[in-house]
């Protein structure tokens, strides 16, 4: 059987049926019933945010969240992503300004950030990578500055405190992602956390068509509702998450410990104060004795399916081709960063004998 790059945790079934058992009595499935309002509160308490909106998914959370705050102009934000972030801001009639990442981090480099500032930037849109935070502090330094909001691309970060402060509490409002293959997940589902009650209000009313109540439809909304049976889901693996990441963070260790001080090698660093999800294993083939392509397609031979992550950037995707502003060569620590590195497997279960297969291939 092959070994993907993840596979997604699930709660002993029993529990799940159990957690379901009631929308059988109620026949309320969807629509903002007792499992999502019960997944909102429990997001915020574990979170410690003062708002959290469930969605359908991440991308519609980002996309909701953008038209909530109203914007129409550029957004800055980063190519090393994934393709939702750059189709959000397009999508929502937005221009994406691509600033360059920080080769350690793989987050917005604050230093190029400022030149970038034009009367017609309404926001920044930076993005959490692998489980790596944002310079934070600088980005919400220079975005005061400036009077500029900050949406944050959290889908990587769920579950990651700095001295004990969520990733939900950082800027303006953070997406999550509760996709399958997410640290947490709902199946399919996504989250929008945020300050203040009208923002919650307004993300509210989006998400269900703009309607407010029976009478007032103040909003053009779309529909982007979690069903109750993903809520559900959150709600049993939000019970297991501690042990979820423990779980990560022991397949992590043996990666590092297989790797570490290998020449051409370079591995992702724990931030300082940070308490990483280990969402993501990348390694950077740079200056070793094989390219990231020929380890490629090693690993696959072995039926190892390790994932580009992340290659190409959003910058040079096809779909974009020839619009300006869309040239990878304007990131080049990113697009050098795209060129060389893979995100090895990792998932709770995964076993110990295994990551050192996957070691011996590597370093063979
Ligand atoms: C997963 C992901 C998304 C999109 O989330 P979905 O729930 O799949 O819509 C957006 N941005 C990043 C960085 C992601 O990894």
């Amino acid at each position: 059987m092959a070994i993907n790059v993840t596979r997604s945790s699930m709660p002993p079934f029993e529990e799940y049926c159990e957690e379901i058992r009631e929308l059988w009595d109620s026949h309320w499935l969807t629509n903002m019933g007792t499992k999502h309002r019960q997944l909102e509160t429990e997001l915020k308490s574990y979170l410690g945010c003062e708002q959290a909106v469930l969605f359908t998914n991440g991308h519609l959370a980002l996309e909701n969240v953008i038209e909530a705050f109203g914007l129409k102009g550029e957004i800055i934000t980063t190519p090393f992503t994934f393709a939702s972030t750059t189709h959000a801001i397009v999508r929502s009639g937005c221009r994406p300004v691509f600033c360059d990442i920080d080769p350690d981090s793989y987050t917005l480099d604050p230093g190029r950030l400022e030149d970038l500032i034009t009367e017609k930037t309404v926001a920044i849109l930076p993005v959490h990578v692998y489980g790596n935070l944002c310079d934070v502090d600088r980005i919400g330094e220079i975005a005061a500055r400036h009077g500029l909001p900050v949406i944050y691309d959290a889908a990587h970060s769920f579950g990651v405190f700095r001295n004990g402060v969520s990733s939900a509490c950082f800027g303006d409002a953070a997406m999550f992602s509760f996709h399958a293959t997410k640290v947490f997940h709902t199946i399919e589902g996504g989250a929008v956390c945020c300050r203040s009650e009208e923002m919650y209000r307004r993300l509210c009313d989006l998400k269900n068509f703009g309607i407010h109540d029976e009478e007032h439809v103040p909003y053009v909304g779309g529909n982007a509702k979690m069903n109750e049976f993903c809520a559900a889901m959150g709600l049993c693996n939000l019970r297991h998450l501690g042990d979820e990441i423990e779980k990560r963070r022991r397949v992590v260790e043996r990666y590092n410990r297989r790797l570490e001080g290998i020449p051409g090698l370079k591995l992702n660093r724990m931030q300082k104060g940070v308490q990483s999800n280990y969402a993501y294993y990348p390694v950077v083939f740079d200056g070793y004795s094989c390219t990231r392509d020929e380890v490629f397609e090693r690993l696959s031979a072995e039926g190892i399916i390790p994932r580009k992550y992340f290659y190409p950037l959003t910058n040079a995707f096809d779909c974009y081709a020839g619009q300006e502003g869309f040239d990878p060569k304007q990131t080049p620590v990113a697009a050098d960063l795209a060129d060389r590195v893979l995100t090895l497997p990792l998932y709770a279960d995964l076993p110990l004998e295994t990551v050192d297969w996957i070691c011996e291939l590597i370093l063979r």
